[in-house]
């Protein structure tokens, strides 16, 4: 790579950070002259997107055009290429780093920019492939991922050892919410304030919604997360001064009135790229010594920096584009209902999927439990389609991206890809979310019910999805004992007429 070519660089809009910008044999400098950012109104358009998705989006890349002053060339345009052409900039004077999807990959290469090595993670694609192949036949599990990954880095290691003498800390770290709380009772996270460059991308949404260019769905509300580089280093550091030491023991639990709980609300600045998750890594690691955060608390948020987010993202290349059209190990054609589709919480009596779907309405957000064990769950349950779901999940979330998408719904949420990356299915009913949560608390529903006025969805949805799977799931060891559980369930038959008769109404 010559210094003349890596003065143009192009960024996509996850590509925010300064690590973005460096030239490959140096990525800590950052040498780009000119700074190439396209904004897309066709990008806007592929999806009925979450208004705050679609805010944060805008809002990031201006601002980073803002921060970069001069040296930014931002152009608005229908399409990435019709930016690119008309920035002034020759491609074959731009470099870029590789994107995030097979579109965007092949438009690089079609317009002739020269391409890096993707950056933004931690493991290089090169790295998975190799791991992959030493693999064999056998499984490509997460664990020995992770595992492989702290030996190469030494990250967490104590020379060939495990810093503490254990890889895993999940047996310590699956603490139901303490008993009668509301909250965690942790302090109120830090929170951006919004500015003249946040009013005038909510301008701009209002106006090409009002000229029917663009459909959002989901509240408008003050911008929770991250857009900046700036913003993103406040969230980690108070995220390590405040969350982190609970993130271990309560990183499963959930309850209505904290959203928050103790997650560190960084998938968003980490996946607009203004995080490389590697500095992420080194800062929480730090906390062990300099803080004496538990280590149950740090190697838990270790394995999901380093290990699933990592792992998802190579799963996503090594399954192939056709991933998430062809999965559909178990036959699900449902499509989404009304309620979800419209975010209409106000529509559901279930206090579990009630509060995940208004949450999501609300910011476009939940952590990982609400997503799969309340609607994931609930979307297995029901045979939702899995293309149309992924489609659903990519446009609600503000963290969402085809990348992260494809793994974390087709194979962990929905079990389509008939256990290429999940050993089993995650289908549970409400008992676990009463364990897990506070969300039966003053349900219409009790889950220890399946049938009659106060049945739970969720507990007869469970029953009801392994008498409909049976056979498909019956060559699964793990599932033996869920598949022996239902043949002494002495009232199936009522169970699968309730469920029935419940069709897609909003339960
Ligand atoms: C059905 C489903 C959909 C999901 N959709 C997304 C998504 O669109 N974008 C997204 O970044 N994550 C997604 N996840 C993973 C996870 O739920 C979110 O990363 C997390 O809830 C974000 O909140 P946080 O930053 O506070 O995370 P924390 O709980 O604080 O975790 C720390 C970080 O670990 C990473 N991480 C943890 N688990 C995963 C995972 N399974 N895949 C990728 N990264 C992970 C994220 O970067 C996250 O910021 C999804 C999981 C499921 C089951």
């Amino acid at each position: 790579m010559t210094s003349a070519a890596g003065s143009a660089r192009w960024v996509f809009g996850d590509q925010l950070g300064p690590h973005f910008l460096g030239p490959e044999e140096e990525r800590g400098r950052d040498d780009a002259d000119r700074v190439l950012l396209v904004e897309s109104l066709r990008a806007l358009q592929r999806r009925r997107y979450h208004r705050a998705k679609a805010h944060l989006m805008l809002s990031a890349i201006r601002h980073r055009a803002a921060e970069l002053g001069d040296r930014a060339v931002l152009v608005r345009a229908d399409t990435y290429r019709e930016g690119v052409l008309a920035s002034g900039l020759a491609p074959a004077a731009l470099s870029v780093c590789d994107p995030t999807s097979y579109g965007a990959r092949r438009l690089v290469r079609a317009l002739g920019v020269h391409v890096l090595p993707a950056r933004g993670f931690v493991t290089s694609e090169s790295e998975f492939r190799a791991w992959a192949e030493s693999r064999g036949k056998r499984r490509l599990l997460l664990e020995d991922f992770y595992r492989a990954v702290r030996q190469r880095t030494g990250i967490l290691m104590d020379g060939e050892e495990p810093v503490g003498g254990r890889w895993n800390f999940d047996a310590d770290n699956r603490l139901s919410p303490p008993r009668g709380a509301t909250t965690l009772g942790l302090p109120e996270p830090w929170w951006p304030q919004e500015d003249a460059i946040d009013a005038s991308v909510r301008a701009d949404l209002d106006s090409w919604e009002a000229q029917g260019l663009i459909s959002l769905v989901g509240d408008d509300g003050p911008r929770r997360f991250a857009a900046t580089r700036d913003e993103a280093l406040a969230v980690l550091d108070d995220f390590i001064a405040h969350r982190l030491p609970e993130f271990g023991p309560y990183e499963d639990a959930a309850l209505a009135g904290d959203w928050v709980m103790a997650h560190s609300l960084l998938s968003v600045p980490l996946n607009l790229g203004l995080l490389d998750p590697r500095e992420v890594i080194d800062r929480v690691v730090q906390s062990l010594a300099a803080d004496g955060v538990p280590l149950s608390s740090v190697e838990g948020f270790v394995r999901q920096v380093m290990g699933w987010r990592d792992y998802v993202w190579h799963l996503y290349w090594h399954f192939g584009e056709d991933y998430v059209a062809d999965s559909n190990a178990l036959s699900a054609h449902e499509p989404l209902p009304r309620w979800w589709r419209e975010l209409d919480s106000g529509a559901v009596t279930a206090r579990c999927l009630s509060t995940a779907i208004g949450e999501v309405r609300e910011r476009g957000w939940n952590h990982h439990i609400l997503r799969l064990m309340v609607l994931g769950n609930w979307a297995l349950q029901h045979g939702y389609d899995p293309r149309e779901t992924t489609e659903w999940f990519t446009a609600s979330y503000v963290d969402a991206y085809p990348w992260v998408m494809a793994a974390n719904v087709v194979g962990m949420a929905l079990y389509a890809d008939g256990g290429r990356m999940a050993t089993k299915p995650y289908a549970g009913g409400g008992s676990y979310i009463h364990r897990m949560t506070d969300l039966c608390r003053g349900c219409a529903y009790s889950p220890t019910q399946r049938v009659g006025p106060r049945g739970c969805p969720v507990t007869a949805g469970y029953w009801s999805f392994l008498a409909r799977n049976r056979t498909a799931l019956a060559g699964n060891y793990r599932m033996a004992q869920p598949l022996k559980g239902l043949d002494r369930l002495s009232d199936l038959e009522e169970v699968l007429l309730q469920e029935r008769e419940r069709g897609d109404a909003p339960p």
